[in-house]
């Protein structure tokens, strides 16, 4: 990752990476004041591509919107930086992080006056997974409640809610955490969205439930209603899950992930048979194998 080759995209500039760096009285440090991406390029036959590159920055650029930080980049501007990163790091495969945050200038609450730094930044970054499925436990901690700061807007300062519930979950010997609402209704896991399948039908919970927008998880919609399995978007409570045929996570660090138990309750088949066609049918769709996909795909 910290090749001297490598660079970062600072503000509009390529930089060398160990030269991207800030003032330790930058905004977003202390409050968690900035939006991010994280979105995959994959290796297709063509050379690499960046999967669903548009969606991903037009929800940077809502994130930021939901915050009221002004963010000094268009998507056009993103992704074209993002295409002249990838080709100076000559990476193939890859994460990419786009990120956005509060520099320094002032320690206001109000933020006003604080310049954004906008930061485009790309390293390996291979999904991880363990071999039969996650184990997965249910967190002690709820999910950010939306009305208390939107879960909708993919932001830094929210994160300590995923990195608490992760770290209660490994500490405990489990690999994910599925975190509830206030509600008590299933939410998502710390970095992931959940999908249950039942009798052939294939559920997710909605933004309503504290979930993340997930890109994955509309890419996993759409390509269950291409190939004729019925989906519902709706509240699951965690006992959907004890008593489900299947259920996998899925993100863009991590794709389609099966799930092999909740709780010590182990699911019958980790993957089931949905789980694995959806999981070849993304697989085809990221890798351009899959022409009718191929709109997901910006070209490095
Ligand atoms: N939920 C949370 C909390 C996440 O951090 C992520 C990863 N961005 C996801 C869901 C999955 O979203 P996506 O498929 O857009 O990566």
């Amino acid at each position: 990752t910290t090749d001297g080759a490598s660079r970062i995209w600072f503000d509009g500039a390529l930089v060398p990476w160990q030269e991207a760096q800030v003032h330790v009285l930058t905004h977003g440090l202390h409050y968690g004041t900035g939006v991010l991406e994280g979105t995959r390029v994959f290796g297709t036959a063509g050379g690499p591509a960046v999967f669903r590159l548009e969606e991903h920055l037009r929800r940077l650029l809502r994130s930021a919107h939901m915050l009221r930080m002004p963010l000094p980049y268009g998507v056009e501007e993103l992704a074209a930086g993002t295409v002249e990163l990838l080709r100076a790091n000559g990476q193939g495969a890859c994460y990419v992080r786009h990120f956005a945050f509060l520099g320094d200038g002032s320690m206001g609450l109000d933020m006003r006056g604080v310049r954004t730094r906008t930061v485009i930044a790309s390293w390996e970054w291979p999904e991880q997974r363990p071999s039969g499925g996650l184990r997965l436990k249910t967190s002690s901690w709820r999910r950010t409640d939306p009305n208390s700061v939107p879960p909708a807007a993919k932001a830094t300062g929210p994160y300590l809610n995923s990195v608490l519930a992760r770290r209660e979950a490994t500490d405990a010997g489990y690999d994910e955490a599925l975190l509830l609402a206030a509600d008590g209704s299933v939410s998502e896991c710390s970095a992931e969205n959940v999908f249950v399948v039942r009798d052939g039908v294939l559920r997710t919970p909605p933004v309503a439930a504290g979930a993340l927008e997930g890109i994955t998880q509309d890419t996993v919609l759409v390509l269950a209603r291409d190939l004729g399995i019925e989906v519902r978007v709706e509240r699951l409570l965690r006992s959907d899950l004890y008593a489900a045929d299947e259920v996998f996570v899925c993100g863009t660090a991590a794709g389609i992930v099966p799930v092999a138990s909740l709780d010590d309750r182990g699911l019958p088949a980790a993957p089931g048979g949905v789980t694995k066609r959806l999981a070849e049918l993304y697989r085809a769709a990221v890798s351009g194998e899959e022409p009718r996909y191929a709109h997901w795909l910006t070209r490095v």
